[in-house]
C-alpha cells in the first residue's frame, strides 16, 4: 500500500476544467465577469428551484459580506450568528462594524438551537436593540432545523442569511439548502463540494437583488459614460477563469455529492461495531445531508487527540471540529446565548477524511487506522 497523504477534503476533477481555462485564455476573457461567469450562474440557476437568482462572486466570505450590505446592516447593528461555524460566517459582521451575538447549537443537527435563538432575540430586544439579521449555518452539510428556526425569525420579522457554504446538494423536506433564507450563500473554495479554486455565490429570490449584488461586487458603478459612484463599491465579482473551472466542476456535482455520501456509509459500517465513538448523523427523512465532512464524537478530548495523532502517523489528515466563535479571542467580548453544547462538541469531536476523491485503497488505509485504534 502507498503512503501518500490522505487529505481531509479534496475535490474530484471532471477533466474538463483545463479546456475551459484554455478557452478563456484564447478568447482573452481573463478578467472578472465574462461569458463563463454568466454560464456558471445559469447552470446553478437550473440546478436550484425555479425562482432562484444567482450572483457569482470571488468567495463565500464576500458573499456573506454583500448579503449583510443587501440587508442594510449598519454600524452598531446586532447580527445573530451560529457560534459553531467557520470564522468566515462571522467575520463579515465585523467588516460592517456591526455586533455579533452568538447562539449555541442543539445536539440533533449541531446547528443553531431554536430555544437559545429565541432567548437571544427576546433578551436583545429587552436590552433595547432588535437584531437585524440571523446567520444560520448548515454545518458539515447537515441542514439546520429549518421550520423551527424560520418560524422564530418570521415571528420577530428578522431576515435569515443562510450559510450554505458546506451544504450544496443538501436538502430539507425535499427543498434544496440555500433557498430558505432571505439570502443564501455558497462557497466554491477548494475543500467544498465543487470548487472554482476560490468563489462563492449569493442566492436570492429576485432578479433585482441579483443585479444589486453584482452592482456592489463591481465597484457600484452608476449608469454613466464616465465612472460615477454614489455608493461604496467592492471588487468581489467572480473571475472568468474561475467560472470556467466551475463549469468543469458542475459536470461532477452529482458525482461528488454521491461520493461524499458513500464515504458516510463507509464510516457507518465501521462505527457500527465501535462503542466508544459515535458517528454524527441525523437519520430522519426530512434532513438530507451531503455529508460534506464526516465527524465523530469520542468520549474525551484526550481520546480525540490520540486518534488524530494516529491518523497523522499514517499520513492522513483529520481535524478537530470548528472551534465555536464565542471562544475565539477575536469574538470573546461579544454576547453569547447557550448551554455549552458547542463547547462539548468541540472538545470531543473529530472530522475524518471525507474528500470526493477517496479511492478504495485510501478507504482501506483509513479503516485500518480506526480498527487498530479502537481494538
Ligand atoms: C467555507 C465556508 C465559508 C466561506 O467560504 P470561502 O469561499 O472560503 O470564503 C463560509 N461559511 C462556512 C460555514 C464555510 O465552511
Amino acid at each position: 500500500m502507498s503512503n501518500k497523504r490522505i487529505y481531509l477534503s479534496l475535490c474530484q476533477e471532471s477533466g474538463f476544467e483545463l479546456e475551459y481555462i484554455q478557452n478563456a485564455l484564447k478568447s482573452n476573457w481573463i478578467t472578472s465577469g465574462g461569458p463563463y461567469v454568466d454560464q456558471f450562474e445559469n447552470k446553478l440557476q437550473d440546478y436550484f428551484e425555479q425562482g432562484s437568482y444567482i450572483a457569482a462572486l470571488n468567495s463565500g466570505t464576500s458573499a456573506i459580506h454583500l448579503a449583510l450590505i443587501l440587508l442594510g446592516i449598519e454600524d452598531g447593528d446586532e447580527v445573530i450568528c451560529q457560534s459553531m461555524t467557520f470564522s468566515a460566517s462571522a467575520n463579515p459582521i465585523l467588516y460592517k462594524n456591526a455586533i455579533p451575538v452568538f447562539v449555541d447549537s442543539e445536539r440533533e443537527t449541531w446547528n443553531i438551537c431554536p430555544d437559545n435563538l429565541e432567548n437571544a432575540i427576546k433578551d436583545r430586544i429587552q436590552k433595547g436593540k432588535k437584531p437585524k439579521a440571523i446567520i444560520a449555518v448548515h454545518l458539515y452539510g447537515m441542514p439546520y432545523k429549518v421550520d423551527e428556526v424560520h418560524a422564530i425569525a418570521d415571528r420577530y420579522g428578522i431576515p435569515i442569511i443562510e450559510d450554505s457554504a458546506e451544504a450544496l446538494g443538501s436538502s430539507y423536506k425535499g427543498k434544496k439548502c440555500g433557498t430558505f433564507g432571505s439570502l443564501g450563500i455558497l462557497s466554491f473554495n477548494g475543500n467544498k463540494i465543487i470548487t472554482t479554486s476560490s468563489g462563492g455565490v449569493i442566492i436570492s429570490s429576485s432578479k433585482e437583488i441579483k443585479e444589486k449584488a453584482i452592482f456592489f461586487a463591481t465597484q457600484s458603478k452608476d449608469p454613466a459614460v464616465h465612472y460615477q459612484h454614489s455608493e461604496i463599491g467592492y471588487n468581489y465579482r467572480m473571475s472568468n477563469i474561475c467560472a470556467g473551472i466551475g463549469l468543469g466542476q458542475i459536470k461532477v456535482l452529482e458525482d461528488n455529492i454521491k461520493s461524499r455520501r458513500e464515504n458516510h456509509f463507509f464510516y457507518r459500517e465501521i462505527f457500527k461495531g465501535i462503542k466508544n465513538a459515535e458517528l454524527f448523523d441525523n437519520d430522519n427523512n426530512h434532513f438530507f445531508s451531503n455529508y460534506w465532512l464526516n465527524t465523530i464524537l469520542l468520549e474525551t478530548k484526550e481520546e480525540m487527540e490520540s486518534l488524530r495523532l494516529a491518523f497523522e502517523k499514517s499520513n492522513m489528515e483529520s481535524r478537530p471540529l470548528w472551534k465555536p466563535m464565542h471562544l475565539q479571542p477575536i469574538f470573546e467580548q461579544y454576547p453569547y446565548y447557550g448551554n455549552k453544547v458547542a463547547e462539548d462538541l468541540f472538545e470531543r469531536g473529530l472530522c475524518l477524511p471525507s474528500g470526493s476523491n477517496l479511492s478504495d485503497e485510501d478507504k482501506d488505509r483509513i479503516k485500518g487506522v480506526i480498527i487498530n485504534f479502537f481494538k
